[in-house]
């Protein structure tokens, strides 16, 4: 792979820090440079360096989504459709959903529940992609939220078993589905746990003898408690719901904050304009109360799910403004905060010498327009240039 120089208006490396006009070298799949143009040293100005000169846009790190299913490919009832598919279907979904994730310039996704190992088998089989940390398959209860994927588990040894059968296949988290959810029908309460605290307590245990975070799934606040109590390391949706409302627990937030427990709320582009179960305004103030209490919040979007493609990523992110972070906040949220928080800030979400090249351009400046981030015009991941509207030919030819 030989080495390429990009070159922007602007290049926003993380910290909040910018080069303007700046430059980016990225050889052998890492960031080999990263400065103010001028300062761009001699030596790489040799034959051979690629020169990618983008004088409007602006260059950042790579997006990262921190709750998706590659396997769902948006299938409305995805847990229950999915062990009907072939594995050779379910992988042509993930690598569709892949590409997709290029395109939106997502370098990074969390795939918390998959079926069957089909996302391990896959990830292992496709060269050119985003980094996918997977969960693999979700713990749950017989008959519980999303037990067609394969991991519904009623006893100790069988959650054990379950945990260590992941860890061998290379899961780089644990999920337990604590509550039901809203995807499996009338068996599976959203506000209700699904374990027993003993359950969820022997599952991040065991997770954690295998050196690996726990993701626990709970909407309910019952769930959210349980989950906290056992020590899990996130909370996907968090949503506080009850039958017939919502009961958020303000010494439980600080709790999740004293704990350093990552929520994540699960936006998605349509979040915003949310009037049903969830309404906008309801889950924006229970946002702003963890916010304010110090809860790290991590961005993901629970793409996968129907009316939730995964290109639809970028789209989700000014919600966030919401919140009353600025643009720029946003952004770091979404790369260098996010993969803090996933354990994986020491390879990607910042720009610097060393670290691996995922790095997306955009037209404009995203700090001063959020909505330029859902155009980008280049994708690296990894190192490999994926140009959003080229052909697979032409990409050919830009990796000479
Ligand atoms: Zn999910």
């Amino acid at each position: 792979m030989s080495a390429h120089i990009i070159t922007a208006a602007r290049v926003l490396i993380g910290h909040g820090a910018t080069h303007t006009p700046g430059a980016v070298v990225v050889e052998e799949g890492k960031i080999a440079w990263v400065g103010p143009t001028s300062d761009l040293p001699g030596e790489w100005s040799n034959l051979g360096v690629g020169q990618i000169d983008l004088p409007e846009a602006t260059v950042l790190p790579g997006l990262i989504d921190a709750h998706v299913h590659l396997a769902f490919g948006g299938a409305v009832h995805p847990p229950a459709a999915v062990p009907a598919t072939t594995r050779l279907d379910v992988a042509n979904i993930i690598r569709a959903g892949l590409a997709e994730l290029l395109d939106a310039g997502v370098t990074t996704v969390r795939d918390l529940g998959a079926p069957h190992y089909t996302d391990r088998d896959t990830l292992t089989r496709t060269y050119n992609r985003p980094r996918v940390l997977t969960a693999a398959i979700p713990l749950t209860v017989t008959g519980g939220h999303c037990h067609g994927l394969g991991g519904a588990v009623d006893s100790i040894a069988g959650i054990q078993d379950m945990v260590a059968a992941n860890a061998a296949h290379g899961a780089d988290w644990i999920k337990i589905m604590g509550s039901g959810g809203f995807t499996t029908g009338g068996a599976s309460s959203p506000y209700e746990p699904q374990f027993t605290d003993t359950q969820v307590a022997a599952a991040v245990d065991a997770a954690h003898d295998h050196g690996l975070p726990v993701a626990a799934h709970a909407h309910g606040t019952a769930a959210i408690r349980q989950a906290v109590a056992a020590g899990v390391d996130s909370i996907e949706h968090c949503t506080w719901m009850t039958a017939d409302g919502f009961d958020l627990d303000h010494g439980l937030v600080r709790e999740i904050a004293d704990q350093g427990i990552l929520v994540c709320p699960t936006i998605n582009y349509l979040a915003r304009s949310a009037t049903g179960r969830l309404p906008w305004p309801v889950r924006r103030d229970h946002l702003r109360v963890m916010l304010d209490a110090g809860v790290r919040l991590v961005p993901g979007s629970d793409a996968g799910i129907p009316h939730t493609p995964l290109g639809r990523y970028p789209h989700s992110l000014p919600a966030y403004l919401d919140l009353g972070l600025s643009p720029a906040e946003v952004i770091d949220l979404a790369t260098r905060r996010v993969a803090d928080a996933l354990r994986i800030g020491h390879l990607t979400g910042t720009l610097a010498a060393g670290f691996t090249a995922d790095l997306i351009a955009v037209p404009g400046d995203p700090t001063r327009d959020l909505d330029q981030l859902t155009t980008p015009i280049l994708t690296v991941a990894a190192g490999k240039l994926h140009h959003s509207d080229a052909t697979p030919e032409a990409e050919e030819g830009t990796r000479a």
